[in-house]
């Protein structure tokens, strides 16, 4: 039975576990393919490709990147990439490079709402701390008593109208769907339900929008099954692959141990009638019988 989960994290950016541990994860739990997709970096693939070859999974090269849409902060997962192709490397370089001065920005705001010397703690949950950002604020926040778990951080702090939100310009969507697709890659769109709750969330004419703009970019996919999706979520937008001609995909977005909705490799199948954005690289490897 193949098990493909298409989006986790490792602490080359904000997930918990190393590379290594985390395909050992993948393993334990049954995954056969997996995409580790670290947030604007490439730096963990080589040690879970050596871990995956090791193990007998397959490991497919990824990326999650941090794109800003109009007034929206959105996620684009690329899949099959070449992380060598120099577009890409300078891109990620690019977006990566604001973070610490977004982090200090960050305990500023934290600190004029009354919650001081957030910023030291932050770093000490920052593997890479080249890759500081919400998430390790948040374990902060958590371990220093502010918020009770993860979720509830997000819904006092760092989020649009609260203490600690920070503006941020991350890459466009053209510039991000090029540099995946140049280098022979897949973009796909990351849990798209997220950006249809909370403060200046989109609607249903927005998320339309935004779709029809990726798909003229060259994007060909959307989280169709992820880790912060409900069942009628998967039917929605299942329905706007539909819709727009894209393929679709499942990830769980693990970034650790207790932290996460879904373990690694514990999402359900597709729903039936979407195209599995696998196929846009896996039929390329086959030779097909005339
Ligand atoms: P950043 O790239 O610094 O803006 O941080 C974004 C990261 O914060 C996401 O990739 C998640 O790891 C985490 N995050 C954002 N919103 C939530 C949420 N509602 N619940 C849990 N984690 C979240
Ligand atoms: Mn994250
Ligand atoms: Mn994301
Ligand atoms: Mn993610």
């Amino acid at each position: 039975m193949l098990n493909y989960d298409l989006h986790c994290h490792s602490s080359v950016s904000d997930g918990t576990l190393s590379p290594t541990a985390l395909v050992e994860r993948a393993v334990l739990r049954g995954v056969t393919n997996l995409a580790l997709t670290d947030h604007d970096n490439t730096a963990g693939l080589e040690e879970a490709r050596a871990a995956a070859v090791s193990h007998g999974i397959k490991l497919i090269n990824g990326v999650e990147i941090s794109v800003t849409w109009r007034s929206h902060s959105v996620h684009i997962v690329g899949l099959n990439i070449d992380p060598a192709y120099p577009k890409l490397v300078e891109g990620l370089y690019a977006v990566r490079s604001g973070r610490g001065k977004r982090a200090e920005k960050m305990a500023d705001s934290l600190a004029m709402a009354g919650i001081g010397d957030t910023l030291a703690g932050a770093y000490r949950y920052a593997g890479n701390p080249a890759m500081v950002g919400r998430a390790h604020f948040a374990r902060y926040l958590v371990e220093s008593g502010r918020s009770k778990d993860l979720k509830s951080v997000f819904s006092q702090f760092m989020t649009k109208g609260k203490p600690g939100y920070v503006p941020h310009l991350w890459a466009s969507l053209e510039d991000a769907v090029a540099w995946l697709r140049g280098s022979g890659g897949v973009a796909v769109i990351a849990h798209p339900g997220r950006y249809m709750v909370g403060r200046n969330s989109m609607g249903k004419k927005t998320m339309q929008e935004f779709l029809s703009d990726f798909a003229t970019c060259g994007g060909q996919g959307i989280e169709v099954v992820c880790g912060s999706h409900t069942l009628e979520q998967y039917a929605e937008f299942a329905r706007y692959a539909g819709e727009f001609n894209l393929s679709s995909s499942c990830g769980s977005d693990f970034h650790g141990p207790g932290e996460s909705y879904r373990d690694l490799g514990r999402l359900p199948d597709l729903p039936l009638g979407c195209k599995p954005i696998w196929e846009l690289w896996e039929s390329a490897n086959t030779v097909k019988e005339v």
